[in-house]
């Protein structure tokens, strides 16, 4: 025992030096940056580039592949280190006088606005003195009559959307935006002691903090929710007031700062719940051109048909790519409206400039709010690809002696034109030539990019999908599969855990920071699957169940369509048009195999359906080798082939113990097969054709 703990301490002690090492190559390397941004100072290209980001994450994600540590880990490590050096260089180039600011926000001390400010004032390596005001208009007022420097406000929260209030003022009033600032809202409930939900019957709220959390409240039918003028106010009041009854929703921060109990964590209806601030001045503020920019703006068109269009085209037609478009109704003018867009640009820069002028002469009104250094931008997609293989692009036009070239040589060769379908029309290649790409996190599915979906066939216990979502993600898996609901043969086998199971699974994908697929069984199982699940998959046996799929059409969420056990292409393509006509476009197709004679195998793979598939729809189609062949042995060939053909990606059934799966275990691939699998893979070329 004693030697037990002298040898934990001594491995301790050598973690502690490891760490702070860790805090010093940090602090080595910001000197450097810093040296580059010292040396920037006289260039004019701007201090953000995309490709030599991209090249320091695949160098360094390579090294943790070599060294056996979780690619994905260091990349998101390094993503937090680029942006601080981003940061670092726009501070760099655009100092601050330096001094205190003081700086104005609505609500209580330890409010989310409280917080914001902190953040905003530290990321630019500035000393304040915060103050609280009761409303937004009140804050605003404080900074026009000079009593403040800059005010922080929200103007938009990604689940109950946009401020009315701070819209106005930024409409009625002389502010400028300065800057930018976002906020990860994680709402508790908060009372003076640890009492049973049963027993509260009021809870004191923001109206943004109740309707963050409205199912939440669902849950306490006794209790009133009770608008307060802020979150961390209403943890005050209940605080003075000492009612056992009474309970607030605020941030945990805030329940600490005035002595509360936490009764409940984590109650916000949706996890990834942001709030955007803006930072206002009295004055506009000018920008560097070289730190990368956001232009805010306020629009009144004219009132002829299309002059919208005409107005948003000056901005796309001059390379300047929209970030918000927000309409509100213009004071005084009933069923007229105007519009704030927000784009990314500088209006210090000649080519935004030209493209204000263009608008204001498009337009009936402009004001410019401000333009100022971008913070929230949606995170970009990047094409599935397999670890590795980025290196080894060849420069343009150079003959690589790629077999894939060859490849593309053999389907170059004149095809027979295909004669249009009467059966479908949305899904059809003629209706769109390019290929029909579709977001799913932050992947792109379709288009030149191959994405690999894996995990178990069913979802069984916490450990058993939390180990495969950690071992496929760190083996260059995209998107981790599961079952819930599952279609057995027999009514006696495994069903599946449901609802149960769907947690589980969103909890290991969120964990593993993977976007997860399941399969919808039933028409009123789509809306609360589609409130939870990145895909939909309909299995084989449904495809050609109308109603789902039309259920499906109306969602906003991608479906992954699998062929029928004994369906044409034909039909399947038909089954795909039924969620389209619906007008959900985001359908990917799923070969995983076909009834035929042949017994030898499960199901026969029809690798020829994907050339076909490519050449008839614009949709993506991936292989499911899995329930293809029914073997784990045959798994790996057809994946490999599959890309070989021209798949989009692929459908792979793993499990940490294949012979004690629930469902499947025959063609469930063991972890190391896995690892196999994505390292042959890695080496097939894949083939462009279509
Ligand atoms: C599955 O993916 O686990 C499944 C049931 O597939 P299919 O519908 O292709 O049989
Ligand atoms: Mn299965």
């Amino acid at each position: 025992m004693g030697n037990e703990q002298t040898d934990i301490a001594g491995l301790r002690q050598g973690l502690d030096e490891v760490d702070s090492g860790i805090v010093r190559l940090i602090a080595r390397r910001r000197e450097i940056i810093g040296a580059i941004a010292e040396l920037k100072q006289h260039s004019t290209s701007g201090i953000q580039d995309p490709e030599r980001e991209q090249r320091v994450l695949d160098g360094v994600m390579a090294v943790a592949t070599d060294l056996g540590v979780s690619a994905s880990l260091v990349r998101t490590i390094f993503r937090e280190l680029i942006s601080d050096s981003v940061a670092q260089q726009a501070r760099h180039l655009n100092p601050d006088d330096g001094g205190r600011v003081r700086v104005a926000f609505q609500g209580a001390t330890h409010s989310y606005s409280d917080a914001a400010a902190q953040k905003y004032l530290s990321g630019r390596g500035l000393a304040g003195d915060l103050a609280g005001y009761r409303t937004f208009r009140e804050a605003a007022d404080a900074l026009l009559a000079g009593d403040a420097d800059l005010a922080v406000l929200p103007i938009e929260n990604t689940t109950a959307g946009s401020i009315n209030e701070v819209y106005a003022l930024l409409r009625s009033r002389e502010l400028f935006i300065v800057g930018e600032e976002t906020w990860k809202v994680d709402h508790c409930l908060a009372a003076t002691r640890e009492v049973p939900l049963s027993s509260l019957r009021r809870i004191l709220s923001h109206p943004q903090g109740l309707e963050q959390c409205s199912q939440f409240l669902q849950t306490i039918p006794d209790a009133t929710p009770t608008t307060y003028f802020d979150t961390a106010g209403a943890m005050q009041a209940v605080a003075e007031a000492g009612d056992p009854t009474v309970a607030a929703i605020a941030s945990p921060e805030a329940a600490a700062g005035y002595g509360l109990v936490v009764l409940r964590r984590g109650i916000c209806d949706i996890d990834d719940n942001y709030t955007r601030f803006v930072v206002l001045s009295a004055k506009p503020a000018a920008v560097d051109l070289r730190v990368p920019c956001k232009t805010s703006l306020i629009l009144v068109t004219g009132h002829e048909e299309g002059d919208l269009v005409r107005c948003l085209e000056v901005l796309s037609g001059s390379g300047h790519s929209m970030t918000k478009l927000e309409s509100r109704p213009r004071p005084g003018r009933p069923w007229e409206y105007l519009f704030f867009i927000d784009f990314e640009g500088n209006a210090a820069d000649p080519r935004t400039a030209a493209a204000l002028d263009e608008l204001r002469s498009a337009a009936l009104f402009v004001k410019v709010l401000g333009s100022y250094p971008a913070k929230a931008l949606r995170a970009p997609a990047r094409p599935g690809d397999l670890p590795g293989r980025g290196a080894r692009q060849p420069a343009a036009g150079e003959p690589t002696g790629d077999p894939a070239e060859m490849l593309e040589a053999v389907a170059a060769a004149p095809r027979p034109a295909v004669a249009r379908s009467r059966q479908y029309k949305l899904v059809d290649r003629a209706a769109r030539q390019a290929d029909t790409v579709i977001r799913v996190g932050d992947v792109l599915v379709g288009g030149d990019g191959f994405v690999v979906m894996a995990g178990p066939c069913s979802v069984e216990s916490a450990g058993q999908i939390a180990s495969c979502a950690r071992f496929v993600r760190d083996h260059g898996a995209h998107v981790l599969r599961g079952g819930v609901f599952k279609p057995r043969t027999s009514p006696y086998s495994f069903q599946g855990l449901g609802w149960d199971g769907l947690d589980l699974l969103v909890a290991a994908g969120h964990e593993a920071g993977l976007p997860v697929v399941t399969e919808v069984m039933a028409v009123d199982q789509v809306q609360r699957m589609a409130a939870a699940a990145d895909i939909l998959q309909v299995g084989a046996r449904n495809m050609q169940n109308f109603d789902l799929l039309r259920e499906l059409g109306k969602v906003d969420r991608p479906v992954l369509l699998k062929r029928g056990l004994s369906s044409t292409i034909e039909e399947w393509l038909a089954a795909a048009e039924y969620v389209a006509a619906q007008g959900n476009q985001q359908v990917i197709l799923c070969e995983r195999g076909i009834r035929t004679f042949e017994s030898a195998t499960r199901n026969t793979l029809d690798l020829s359906a994907v050339p076909v598939v490519r050449e008839r729809s614009h949709l993506p189609v991936i292989v499911d080798p899995s329930h293809g062949t029914g073997q784990r042995r045959y798994v790996a060939p057809m994946a490999w082939a599959a890309r070989a053909a021209g798949a989009h990606g692929l459908l792979i059934e793993v499990h940490p113990d294949p012979d004690q799966a629930l469902s499947d275990a025959d063609q469930s691939l063991t972890f190391d097969q896995f690892a196999a699998l994505m390292r042959g893979l890695a080496a097939i070329p894949r083939s462009g054709v279509r």
